[in-house]
């Protein structure tokens, strides 16, 4: 390479130096450029090689040229390294300070609600007894959450300020379903018996007190075949109850009426608290009992209505509160504490 060639790639290279330098961001950056410089593969280097073929009264010459261009690169490297640190150092000042005294924080595992947790503790037992689950939609048609269920038309049931009627509907033939029996019916007009199902889900009544919320969750059970018998109903209900809360349970089957059941009756299981030996339990309110779930045989209406011959099929129906047995479960004193959403209240049971 001429003497004056080498002397023009020297000067381009000097050129650049100082806004190569200036534009590097990071240390990363910075030695990756002083490495295309000054590296063993380096362009400097590459020059330096260059030296011996340039005439020898030029030689002196480059080769100062070139020991400035080195010593440039060195003081940009410098001043870049400076400044990349003192850049570094005003971004940590200018961050928020890091408190390393503070605790740790705690993500709280989540975990189904204790009323899902009943439910599927329930349906559990059923499923194991053979039983299917059924479901059905939670805004429902009059005609199968009251009439194909034989409640007569003037029942207090059906009265305005028991159910929530679905707006615009003057001839309240939709509502949110007020129990989970239309699914019953939907099953008992889709499928010829047998039918053994458990129905669970979400129901609506216009109740607001300590006992009750307007929103609540029920399972009701269905069983339709030929010789379905009262022996069979309190036999399955016996076995739930033990199974539910604990062997030695107690219980008792008080006479009691629904429209769509006949006979019909209370389950009262003994108390979970105090065994019957508190007069003055807060949970039995000293009776001893607790009231469980409200049962009966089919009534032959209902089987009729779905097309059913009551003269060859029987039927026994049972329906459970699942917000009353959590509530006996877990022992709480308001059912609304439930749908409050407090993790407190929720975590603690
Ligand atoms: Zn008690």
């Amino acid at each position: 390479m001429s003497g004056p060639e080498l002397g023009r790639l020297i000067d381009e290279v000097d050129r650049t130096v100082d806004v190569q330098f200036a534009a590097v961001g990071d240390v990363d950056e910075l030695n990756r450029l002083y490495a295309s410089l000054l590296g063993r593969r380096g362009s400097l280097n590459a020059l330096m090689k260059q030296l011996p073929g340039a005439a020898p009264a030029e030689r002196k010459l480059l080769g100062q040229r070139l020991n400035a261009v080195k010593g440039r690169v060195e003081r940009a490297r410098e001043e870049a390294t400076a400044r990349i640190k003192r850049t570094a150092r005003e971004r940590e000042l200018s961050a928020p300070p890091l408190d390393i005294t503070l605790p740790g924080r705690w993500r709280a595992p989540g975990r189904p609600h204790p009323i899902m947790r009943t439910l599927d503790e329930i349906v559990d037992i059923f499923v194991g007894l053979g039983f299917d689950v059924a479901e059905g939609p939670q805004i429902e048609l009059a005609r199968y959450n009251f009439d194909l269920l034989g409640f007569p038309a003037d029942h207090p049931a059906m009265d305005m300020h028991d159910t929530f009627y679905i707006a615009g509907d003057p001839g309240q033939n939709v509502l949110l379903r007020t129990h989970t029996s239309p699914v019953q019916v939907r099953e008992m007009l889709s499928h010829p018996p047998p039918v053994m199902i458990v129905a669970p889900g979400v129901v609506y009544r216009r109740d607001d007190d300590a006992s009750h919320s307007p929103m609540f969750v029920q399972i009701e059970g269905l069983v339709v075949d030929r010789d379905v018998s009262l022996a069979d109903l309190k036999g399955l209900l016996e076995v739930y109850s033990r199974r539910m809360f604990g062997e030695d349970t107690k219980t008792r089957f008080r006479p009691s009426y629904f429209p769509f059941t006949e006979p019909s009756a209370e389950l009262d299981v003994s108390c979970l608290v105090c065994y019957g030996e508190n007069r003055a339990c807060p949970q039995c309110k000293g009776t001893g009992w607790l009231e469980v779930l409200g049962c009966g045989m089919v009534h032959p209406t209902v089987l009729r209505n779905v097309g059913i011959d009551p003269e060859v099929y029987t039927g026994l129906a049972f329906g459970i509160g699942v917000d009353r047995t959590a509530n006996m479960k877990f022992a709480v004193d308001d059912i609304r504490s439930f749908y409050e959403n407090d993790v407190r209240f929720l975590g603690s049971l």
